[in-house]
């Protein structure tokens, strides 16, 4: 019998505690282990574009180019089956004839339906939480009465001291593959045909996933993580986190966060090397906070899951229904609204598939209060951008700026003159990206 590990959102085998459990189940039974992750579905959106674009395409297949060849060099591989989504995962259980997939647990509304359609097909299913940086068994509250209120929230787990685990070890060995895997093939023949198609390297690109030291992988992401936290970066983050150009205004880890090539209590573990060498100062805490907001996004999509679909949100009354203005959305997202700081953004989020926090803001804003839009519809686009796209991330920051969300004030607007003023003073950021 097979115990199959089904890798999501975890793609390392660093600091793995579902992938640890999967190993120690399938040496107890005396099993062979058998690694998947899903041909993920790419429908359109019904703004009418993909759901998932080049980018993040070319990001995730690097993250699992570099698993695939952790996996090989422990005698394991890792294996896709050819249907998409879910039901290739059932067909591949049925021809190894596994009764048990273990995979962690993602507390958004698709995910959970599908461990809802494993378990329909008969499969059993071990999903263990391990994206969050706190661990949900410490939290002073019951995770259903989460505070709404971001401050309250951290006030309440500082408060309790509530601290990250520390990082699991990497297992040194995995168990076989399945005998009669071996009539399939894995699906990535050649890493070769992953990189063959990537989108063109932008110099200008304050994350550049194509060049060295940027890839997807856990290795780049591990080396990263080292590299960051002996550097003094960390002791200025507070004044330079909403920078908008070069690669060291932030950290930089969410897009390995949001593949899983890197976890959040590794970081939380650099972050205490870093201080004990370095000293720690409001920016090194300025860390800590800004990875709470990344815990607290996740346990109100656990909380209000559904909700953050809808376009009323977390509001109590529905939001009245407005007419989604689709010429503006157009111009919004290839970059020609005539506000030049909003296109240089729009610009630099397409061309790279990344974007400052900072400018992340200003966006949303004017999609949503400047040119009435729909805050779906931008957040579809982000999702369809964006390198370190994170469900409850994203569509947790869109809800809070629309005003149905977690913001006690009720949403944002974000003026643009000032925001350009205060970060663009002297248009250097425009000029980078409204030139061709
Ligand atoms: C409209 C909008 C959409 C967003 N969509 C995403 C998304 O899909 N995926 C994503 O990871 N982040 C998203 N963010 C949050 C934030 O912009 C990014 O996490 C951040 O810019 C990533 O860069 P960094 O790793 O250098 O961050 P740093 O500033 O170095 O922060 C360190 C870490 O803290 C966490 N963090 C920081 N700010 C936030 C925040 N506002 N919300 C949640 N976590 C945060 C991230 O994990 C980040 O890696 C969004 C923000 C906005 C306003």
């Amino acid at each position: 019998m097979t115990i199959i590990y089904w890798f999501r959102r975890d793609r390392r085998l660093s600091d793995n505690p579902a992938l640890l459990h999967a190993i120690t189940l399938a040496n107890e039974l005396g099993n062979a282990l058998l690694p998947v992750t899903l041909n993920e579905d790419n429908p359109q959106t019904a703004w009418g574009f993909p759901r998932i674009g080049p980018h993040r395409l070319a990001f995730e297949a690097q993250s699992l180019a570099g698993l695939q060849t952790s996996l090989k060099a422990l005698g394991s591989n890792l294996y896709q089956p050819i249907k998409p989504g879910v039901a290739g995962l059932i067909e591949l259980a049925t021809q190894t004839q596994a009764s048990t997939v273990v995979c962690e647990a993602i507390y958004a509304p698709q995910e959970l339906d599908e461990i809802t359609q494993l378990q329909n097909a008969g499969i059993d299913v071990i999903a263990i939480e391990q994206s969050t940086m706190l661990p949900r068994e410490d939290l002073p509250f019951d995770i259903h009465k989460t505070p709404v209120v971001f401050s309250e929230f951290r006030r309440a787990v500082e408060k309790a001291k509530c601290l990250p685990r520390r990082p699991l070890a990497t297992p040194t060995s995995l168990l076989p593959l399945p005998a009669n895997i071996l009539a399939a093939s894995p699906y990535f023949g050649s890493t070769d045909d992953l990189t063959s198609d990537l989108p063109a390297l932008d110099t200008r690109s304050t994350f550049p996933y194509q060049a060295n030291g940027w890839h997807g992988d856990e290795t780049t992401a591990q080396a990263h993580l080292t590299h960051y936290f002996s550097s003094k970066l960390p002791q200025q983050y507070k004044e330079t986190r909403n920078g908008l150009i070069g690669k060291d205004y932030s950290t930089k880890f969410s897009p390995w966060l949001a593949v899983g090539s890197l976890s959040a209590p590794q970081i939380w573990e650099a972050l205490q090397t870093h201080e004990a060498t370095h000293g720690s100062n409001d920016s090194t805490y300025w860390i800590w906070f800004e990875l709470l907001w990344r815990d607290h996004f996740r346990l109100m999509m656990q909380r209000f899951g559904r909700m953050f679909f809808v376009r009323s949100g977390l509001a109590k009354e529905p939001m009245p229904i407005r007419a989604h203005n689709a010429q503006g959305f157009s111009r919004w997202r290839t970059g020609n609204t005539g506000n030049a700081f909003i296109d240089a953004a729009m610009r630099e989020l397409a061309v790279t598939g990344y974007l400052s926090n900072r400018m992340r803001q200003n966006v949303a804003s004017y999609l949503i209060h400047d040119l009435g839009g729909d805050w779906l519809a931008g957040a579809a686009w982000f999702e369809h951008c964006l390198i370190d796209f994170d469900v409850h991330s994203n569509q947790g920051n869109w809800a809070y700026i629309a005003g149905v969300g977690t913001d006690p004030r009720g949403g944002r607007r974000f003026n643009p003159e000032k925001q350009a003023h205060d970060y663009d003073r002297d248009a250097t950021y425009r000029q980078l990206w409204n030139t061709p």
